[in-house]
């Protein structure tokens, strides 16, 4: 695995010689394929379990060059937003269950 200043560097390099227009083209193109092998994994399809691997990485790798395009901070600072939220949403959820399974 590459360090992750290495990678920073590679996602930087990428967006500066392809510029976004291009990225955000093969974004679309990496979320359709992985959309794609997500109902191909949920069908038990055979290679899907390897297929959905390649496709989480290439989404992985456009999302982080889409990270340099729009700030790293100003994307981190909303995941920190919605992760407290899915944190909530997950305590709820758990409390409603034990909740449900105490009555
Ligand atoms: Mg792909």
């Amino acid at each position: 695995m590459r360090d992750e200043k290495e990678l920073q560097k590679l996602y930087k390099d990428c967006m500066d010689f392809w510029g976004f227009e291009k990225q955000a083209r093969v974004v679309q193109e990496e979320c359709a394929e992985l959309i794609v092998a997500t109902s191909h994994i949920l069908r038990g399809r055979k290679g899907s379990y390897k297929k959905m691997l390649e496709e989480v990485a290439d989404v992985y790798l456009m999302v982080h060059q889409m990270m340099i395009y729009f700030g790293k901070e100003q994307v981190m600072d909303i995941v920190d937003f919605k992760s407290d939220r899915v944190k909530s949403r997950l305590e709820k959820s758990k409390e409603k269950l034990n909740g449900d399974q105490r009555n």
